[in-house]
């Protein structure tokens, strides 16, 4: 080929980057690499090695160790020996060692990102200009934390010894994603990453060490799945961060369940690209080909279904399909790569595997006619057309470069097909009406939202998901709480603590206790002598008080034991009911959507609530006094706090809404505190007012619906307030109130899908449960593992923390500019 012939073709060549730098670091390896505890290299105990090749040319690139669990156990020991020096380390200290690590991130940036690319088949432009970064920029940011802390987040300190399993799609940046925060608040970490891409962390755990990062505060166990499990497993560990697949999440749900042990989860998505007729639709182009094509599509947030608007769709589709006759395929360390190697021949075979199964759904599949490397694990970009939105490959995350693509005639289609999926981690929207735009991004079940834009990062916004894309943030303010406790709060040791299998028996027979339910239906007595008084309330259902499906009612006793009351009790039904009812004024869908109301309309309720039960102060002290025995002051005490806790989230409904994020983004990125949906709400027993209402108060302050299982030994206070909610304007379906046995309730609740967080203050055992049955949805859980509360300390009772639990972030990401 001649000059002039390039000129004419504007062909341009290899562009390698060197992987000298790389080849030396693992040949000063000897191309072995042991494990990193206590900042040490330590063989491991089981004597065994994994090979990792690069997956662009199939070369051998190290052997790493595999741990064993004599080596978890001693990771573990090294992380919590280090843990209290760590702690107590001034914020300034620490926030010096994350400097420097930031430091020595940039320092060694080309080594890091070469490492990446050979060790993933990733393009080194991706790893150079994306990934490494990005990693310096956390390191930075928490650097920033780690000097706050002591000001900022005073109320609270770590969490403990941090187990951390990352995946292998970005596989250093993850790390930075977990580590940068858990060490900056204070806390030590044991880090498994994922076994195809081991040698960045390996390279981040001798930065650490380089950094003079102190012995223990970072240890590093590569291994296999079983090693992963182990660290999850440890009793000492006090919190495990994954990220990783929807699957492997609700494995480790049901692990930790009851075990006390925070737990964050990222997990798999499916994410939507909305494409508006009025979009610059070359500028979609561009954003789509990032959107499914960055990373070889092995991104949890790739943009890969592609919803178009019907009358643009064929010439879209057109434009598309010649843009990917355009994407270079190769060599990961070549700098003009647009898409780089499959990190693995399993994962190569189950993207295949889809691309077949998508055929076989009736799909039509395109892939253009470009070259593929003629060795290495390549793919072709795949875009799948024709294809029904309830085929698998529409649903099922592929992890892979392969698009499917649907078309919409208005807006309300475009929003429910995106939504047509249980994941919810991101969401691209194209369209040159703003109006749209936002309203689209506010309806969009997701957790980051790019506006004409797509896969932005930063530190200051914190990532993550809704439904089964996991629950927590990483990144931002409100990343932080992930990895720290209030203070008043010791780790939970639940003294409920059963393997595997006593748990599923155990687990059956919890679900057959209904305590105190009559045999035959009549009105219980309860120990012959007294008749039983003849006033049953009944159950609050979509603003309507009900009876109960199976018309039982329950006693409720006195401290000496004498019937002070009957109770409706509820079952399976009533709560599917009072669920439905939640459901149908949840969400911002229409105006009449309770989320959807002025936050200044949802306090001056709740307000209305003070002031009628403020009207009913010594009714409420007296029954208080009737069932718990306690003093009439102690009564009245418990509902002055009542309502002042009402007049808390009555100037709360309008002051949390979020805040603007300050990313590398020219523009701004708007962190919206959203509602998390249906909450279902099982109270506890002490403070039967002030417990219901401190919990009930911040979900429908923050714009939830709620079904609430109230105390199943003081029901009355709860039934006493359907008058108070019936006179407070509270809308039919956002208080859904049912008495009963509370376990038995929450069990239907914990295992319902369409409950989207279950918070449960009752036993240990209780906990586990709801726990462990959250997975059928992967709803969120904030449970008590039998722990009491002190409800009438405003430390403990009300606050911020009860505002997080009632909300999820959305960061939605605005572009400014031409
Ligand atoms: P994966 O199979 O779930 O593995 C993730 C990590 O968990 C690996 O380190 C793996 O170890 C380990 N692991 C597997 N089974 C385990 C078990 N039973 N107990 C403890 N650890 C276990 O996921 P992947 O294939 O590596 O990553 C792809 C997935 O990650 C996708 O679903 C993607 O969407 C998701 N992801 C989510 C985010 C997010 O922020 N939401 C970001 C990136 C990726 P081995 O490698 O040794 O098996």
């Amino acid at each position: 080929m001649t000059v002039s012939d390039l000129f004419k073709t504007m062909a341009y060549g290899p562009a390698p980057e060197s992987p000298d730098a790389a080849n030396a670091w693992l040949d000063a390896h000897a191309r072995q690499f042991k494990l990193f505890i206590h900042n040490e290299w330590v063989a491991p105990s089981t004597g065994d090695y994994y090979d990792n090749f690069n997956p662009a040319t199939g070369d051998l690139l190290a052997k790493t160790a595999q741990a064993g669990q004599k080596d978890v156990d001693a990771a573990v020991a090294a992380a919590r020996a280090a843990f209290e020096p760590w702690r107590t380390t001034p914020g300034h200290v620490r926030a010096r060692y994350l400097y420097a690590i930031a430091r020595h991130v940039q320092k060694h940036h080309r080594l890091l990102a070469v490492v990446e690319s050979m060790d993933n088949g990733k393009p080194i432009r991706e790893s150079r200009d994306i990934d490494v970064p990005l990693v310096a920029r956390h390191f930075y940011y928490h650097a920033g934390w780690a000097q706050l802390m002591e000001s900022e987040l005073r109320d609270y300190g770590p969490v403990g010894v941090v187990g951390q399993i990352t995946p292998w799609n970005f596989p250093i940046l993850m790390i930075a994603w977990k580590v940068a925060p858990a060490i900056a608040m204070g806390n030590t970490v044991v880090l498994k990453p994922a076994s195809y891409t081991r040698l960045s962390a390996l390279l981040f755990a001798e930065i650490c060490a380089e950094a003079g990062l102190p012995p223990g505060v970072v240890n590093v166990i590569t291994g296999s799945s079983k090693a992963g499990n182990m660290i999850v497993k440890h009793p000492d560990v006090d919190k495990i961060a994954f990220t990783g697949s929807t699957d492997v999440g609700r494995i480790l749900r049901r692990q930790t369940a009851g075990s006390g042990k925070r737990l964050s989860l990222e997990l798999g998505g499916k994410s939507p690209v909305i494409v508006y007729d009025d979009a610059d639709l070359d500028g979609a182009i561009e954003g789509l080909v990032d959107a499914i094509w960055f990373n070889q599509g092995q991104v949890c947030c790739a943009g890969s279904r592609l919803l178009v608007q019907e009358n643009i769709a064929d010439r879209f589709l057109e434009k598309l399909r010649w843009r990917m006759g355009k994407l270079r395929v190769g060599d990961s360390l070549d700098k003009n790569s647009d898409i780089g190697a499959i990190v693995d021949q399993t994962q190569w075979d189950t993207i295949d595997g889809w691309v077949k199964q998508g055929a076989k759904e009736g799909g039509v599949v395109f892939q253009p006619d470009i070259p593929l490397p003629e060795k290495g694990l390549f793919y072709k970009p795949t875009l799948i057309t024709h294809i029904s939105p309830a085929a698998s490959v529409v649903q099922e995350e592929i992890f892979g470069p392969v698009l499917v693509a649907m078309s919409f005639r208005t807006p309300e289609e475009a929003i429910e097909l995106a939504n047509n999926t249980r994941f919810g981690l991101a969401a691209s929207i194209w369209t040159d009406n703003l109006n749209k735009a936002i309203d689209t991004a506010q309806k969009i079940k997701a957790g980051s939202i790019w506006i004409n834009c797509t896969n932005l990062f930063d530190a200051a916004a914190g990532f993550g998901g809704y439904r089964e894309s996991g629950f927590g943030r990483e990144g931002g303010k409100e990343g932080l709480f992930e990895y720290l406790r209030p203070r008043w709060e010791a780790r939970p040791r639940p003294g409920y603590n059963v393997s595997d299998e006593e748990r599923d028996a155990a687990l059956a027979a919890w679900a057959r206790t209904i305590p105190g339910r009559p045999a035959n239906g009549a009105a219980p007595m309860t120990d012959g002598k007294l008749p039983v008084i003849d006033r049953t309330p009944k159950l609050f259902i979509g603003g309507k008080q009900v009876r109960p499906d199976g018309y039982y009612t329950r006693p409720v006793c006195g401290p000496d034991g004498a019937v002070v009351g009957q109770v409706g009790d509820g079952n399976r039904k009533d709560i599917r009911d009072a669920v439905e009812a939640a459901h149908t004024v949840a969400g911002m869908w229409a105006k009449d959507r309770w989320a959807a109301r002025a936050p200044y309309n949802r306090a001056q309720i709740l307000y209305y609530l003070a002031e009628n039960l403020g009207a009913r102060e010594e009714e409420f002290a007296a029954r208080i006094v009737t069932m718990t025995g306690r003093t009439a002051k102690s009564a009245r005490e418990e509902v002055a706090a009542a309502i002042s806790r009402l007049f808390s989230y009555a100037a709360w409904a309008d002051k949390y809404g979020g805040t603007v994020q300050e990313t590398s983004l020219r523009g701004a990125t708007i962190a919206a505190n959203e509602p998390v949906g249906v909450i279902a709400i099982a109270c506890p027993d002490e403070y039967p007012l002030l417990g219901f209402i401190s919990l009930l108060a911040p979900a429908i302050a923050r714009g939830n619906t709620v079904v609430v299982i109230p105390s199943e030994k003081h029901p009355l206070s709860a039934t006493d307030f359907y008058q108070v909610l019936e006179t407070s304007d509270v809308p039919p379906g956002v208080v859904n109130i049912v008495t009963g046995a509370r376990d038995h309730l929450a069990k239907v609740l914990a295992e319902h899908d369409d409950v989207d967080s279950m918070w449960y203050f009752g036993s240990s055992e209780g906990s586990t449960f709801v726990e462990y049955l959250s997975v059928s949805n992967m709803k969120r859980t904030w449970v008590s593992y039998g722990e009491p509360r002190d409800w009438l300390d405003p430390a403990q009772g009300e606050g911020e923390d009860f505002l997080r639990e009632a909300t999820q972030v959305k960061n939605v990401w605005l572009p400014s500019g031409e």
